[in-house]
């Protein structure tokens, strides 16, 4: 492994405070390092919430290991985007996107998009939300009410109601500007039960929600559209790079998508590519489901401003956050019908067939443009921190 000019020192861990230094600890841990000093070191850093391998890690070592043991439908360990019980769907998120405003959205659309989206990525209807809010002396008035304005519309757009929250102020300093909790619950979704019999009339499914573990092979993988507008419009307006083409965030409810999909059925997993992008979601459904995932490059939709910032920035599109688009695993007899549904709703009209699982391997690899495969591995974080 040769030394980086910019690399950070092992012996006298700190926070980390930029892309760069993340991107550091991607490459050390594709070297097999990240156990070492980092990770035996007692310090929590921005990769641990960059919701690749190193967040995972800390979620199984730390989380689960006293928070893990309760025996509901879908329990916490599942680590899938929502928790079950008792029929009801509960998610709860918390964000801390800087800055606050960007191109397409602010914080208060993240906060009700997140939430949302979780929800029915396991099979739910969102019902209510209920917003936490921890403001920094010093926020603005104005700019207060700007989010909240921001978060009504998308509640609008989502047909959705915040029904209950909090209010909380830390000293100048505590935090930046501020920080939402997000949390929602969901009934099951009154087309779930006819999307799993569509499933069940050409292959077995125990299931009764859409989960991470569901995949098999020969189940063909839908992405509703571009990847990477999230995190690029995020760092761009974080960073003043400039860049020739306006990249705007896809932050987006899709509970309307993902009615409208459910309604044709075949459907066996659905989830979001937020943090650590597509490469971080496929790996999770190849790990959880015990599949290989065989993508096909040119057909993962991509902005031409957003291949071109990833290129300049040295960063791999496929790891970066989205909110506002879905992945969806569905039998191969009904995948030509949900990808036409798909297409005709205005969140999913760019949506394409990316691959396929199979049981060849067991890992996430993609055929490239120049006909060769490469191995898409887990991102040890999102190489964008504090997206959402
Ligand atoms: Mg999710």
């Amino acid at each position: 492994m040769p030394r980086l000019d910019n690399e950070p020192d092992l012996e006298h861990p700190r926070m980390f405070d930029s892309s760069r230094e993340l991107l550091y600890i991607q490459i050390s841990d594709r070297y097999g390092l990240i156990r070492g000093p980092r990770m035996a070191s007692d310090i929590i850093t921005l990769a641990h919430g960059a919701g690749g391998s190193v967040m995972q890690s800390l979620i199984k070592q730390y989380v689960l290991k006293h928070l893990g043991g309760a025996n509901v439908e879908v329990p916490l360990a599942a680590l899938d985007d929502a928790a079950v019980v008792d029929g009801i769907v509960f998610k709860s998120d918390s964000y801390t996107v800087k800055p606050i405003f960007f191109p397409g959205g602010d914080i208060g659309r993240l906060a009700i998009c997140g939430t949302v989206n979780d929800i029915c990525m396991i099979g739910g209807e969102p019902l209510a939300l209920a917003e936490g809010f921890i403001l920094e002396e010093g926020l603005s008035l104005s700019d207060f009410d700007r989010i909240l304005l921001s978060m009504r519309k998308t509640c609008d757009e989502a047909g959705v109601p915040i029904v209950t929250g909090d209010t909380k102020v830390m000293e100048r300093g505590a935090l930046e500007k501020i920080v939402i909790n997000s949390s929602g619950i969901g009934k099951r979704n009154a087309s779930l039960d006819h999307d799993l019999s569509e499933v069940r009339q050409y292959r077995n499914c125990d299931s009764q929600w859409l989960l991470d573990s569901n995949v098999r092979k020969g189940d063909k993988i839908i992405l509703s559209g571009t990847i990477g507008d999230h995190g690029i419009s995020v760092l761009s307006a974080r960073e003043g790079y400039g860049f020739e083409t306006r990249i705007e965030s896809d932050a987006a409810p899709l509970n309307h998508l993902t009615n409208d999909m459910l309604r044709v059925g075949g459907i066996v997993a659905m989830k979001d590519p937020t943090r650590g992008g597509l490469a971080n979601l496929l790996n999770e459904w190849s790990e959880k489901s015990h599949v290989g995932i065989l993508l096909r490059e040119q057909n993962i939709p991509i902005k031409e401003g957003v291949r071109s910032a990833c290129e300049m920035l040295g960063l791999d599109v496929m790891e970066i956050g989205n909110e506002g688009k879905v992945v969806a695993a569905v039998v191969p007899e009904k995948v030509e019908d949900v990808l036409a549904v798909m297409r005709r709703c205005s969140v999913g009209k760019e949506a394409m067939i990316i691959g396929e699982a199979t049981s060849e391997f067991y890992v996430v690899a993609m055929e490239t443009v120049v006909g060769g495969r490469r191995i898409i591995p887990p991102p040890a974080g999102d190489p964008v921190p504090r997206i959402c």
